[in-house]
């Protein structure tokens, strides 16, 4: 996550924090009555006040209910605005490999500029978050839905060839030929699929500004040099797109060829239609869990990031106060510190620090408590020293610190 959010702070995003759950209504209008999130995959309930409330399925509408209810739009903030978020999404779903009914997503989303330069360096930060992870076996695959008008004649288009197919059609599909068609473009029935093969193409019914807003979507990726696929047959399981969609496939077959780990677009209409001005949007979504599987079968190193410094071995009751003063002092350094609590034996306790990787073991018996001084040891070399309580607790302990391991390491 902080590897993502690194590359996501270059591209100048912010970061939202929004509630778990929104109005069901949010969800049933922006996501789209008839798609298979709000259909058959939300967690929804009555409140005790009798609202009508859900469990968010994914991020975006309730981004654009922020911005509207924030006034967001207004003209203080620079635009385009540029929000990432990071958490949980719900979806009833049978759970299986890659799917499960609490997932995360990491998302973007950019509002106030139709310009097709943001399409491009959106899609383009999501492959460079990818690559920046090694992953190298990816397509990005797009298409464009072009608007609400066009649309609607594609719509009958499509209906107008699928309804001579209808008895070869799956189940699912039929139901929805006429609730929403273009959704049986990505059945992944294989009977529907060759049925599709050979239906009309929506990039014919895209009107003159949808048409060229495509044609510079593609010739900015061919200008920064990003490699893509056109899928005609790609939409996507939600509503609230218009014109760029895209999906980023992984094509690893140690992991399970196209399977999608990032989808996004652009989608004009939804803050309008949540309450707000008209107001361009552009997003997209990672799965996580998705990502961890890809890079867990590409044997990606994760970083350890709480690499213990120091283990403090405590020896006996009654060093008990002091070992608590020095973890203390350790960590005001910035250290990162661990102790024994318990009174394990020695051998143990060592045991325990060569395990978790520690740097350096402090050892405090009754002798040293006595002496006022510590043991100090370099796990790497096994060198030791005695340092004073005193160095411990004075102000330039850490330049001290520094210089003893400087000398363990060499052996001085
Ligand atoms: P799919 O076709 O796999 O059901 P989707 O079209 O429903 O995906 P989106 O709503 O676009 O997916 O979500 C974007 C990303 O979130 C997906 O590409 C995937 O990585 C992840 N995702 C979606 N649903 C789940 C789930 N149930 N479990 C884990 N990850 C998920
Ligand atoms: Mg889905």
């Amino acid at each position: 996550e902080a590897k993502i959010e690194e590359i996501l702070k270059k591209y100048y995003f912010h970061e939202i924090r929004l509630p778990i759950f929104e109005q069901f209504e949010l969800f049933a209008r922006g996501v789209g009555e008839t798609s298979d999130i709000v259909s058959k995959e939300m967690y929804d309930f009555q409140d005790k006040g009798d609202r009508h409330l859900a469990l968010r399925p994914e991020g975006t509408a309730g981004v654009v209910r922020a911005y509207v209810e924030n006034k967001i739009f207004g003209p203080e903030h620079h635009k385009p605005v540029k929000y990432f978020y990071n958490g949980p999404m719900f979806r009833f779903e049978r759970p299986q490999s890659g799917r499960m009914r609490q997932f995360h997503q990491i998302g973007v989303e950019v509002y106030g500029t139709k310009n097709p330069a943001i399409d491009v360096e959106t899609m383009h930060l999501a492959m460079e978050i990818f690559h920046n992870f090694g992953i190298k076996d990816l397509s990005l695959v797009i298409n464009s839905l072009g608007n609400t008008e066009s649309r609607i004649a594609y719509r009958e288009a499509l209906i107008a060839y699928l309804e001579p197919h209808f008895d070869e059609l799956s189940e699912d599909s039929q139901q929805r030929l006429h609730k929403n068609p273009l959704r049986v473009l990505d059945s992944t029935d294989r009977k529907d699929k060759e049925i599709v093969k050979d239906a009309p193409s929506v990039l014919e019914y895209l009107d003159e500004a949808s048409t060229k807003h495509f044609e510079e979507v593609k010739e900015m990726l061919d200008y920064l040099e990003v490699p893509y696929e056109i899928d005609t047959n790609m939409v996507r399981g939600l509503d609230y797109y218009n014109d760029t969609i895209f999906e980023v496939i992984t094509n690893d077959p140690d992991f399970g060829a196209n399977t999608t780990i990032c989808a996004g677009g652009r989608y004009d209409g939804l803050v309008e239609q949540v309450g707000g001005p008209e107001t361009p949007g552009f997003g997209f979504a990672i799965g996580l869990e998705r990502l961890v599987m890809l890079l867990e079968a590409a044997n990606f190193e994760f970083p350890n990031l709480t690499e213990l410094d120091a283990f403090i071995v405590t020896i006996g009751d009654e060093v008990n106060t002091e070992a608590l003063k020095i973890v203390t002092e350790l960590r005001k350094h910035g250290l990162i510190v661990e102790r024994e609590f318990v009174g394990r034996k020695p051998g143990s306790q060592f045991k325990t620090a060569d395990k978790l990787n520690a740097k350096v073991v402090f050892t405090l018996g009754g002798m040293e408590l006595e002496n006022r001084n510590i043991n100090m040891k370099l796990l790497e070399t096994g060198n030791q020293t005695k340092i004073q309580l005193d160095d411990i607790y004075s102000d330039n302990f850490k330049e001290i610190y520094e210089s003893e391991i400087k000398k363990l390491k060499s052996g001085e």
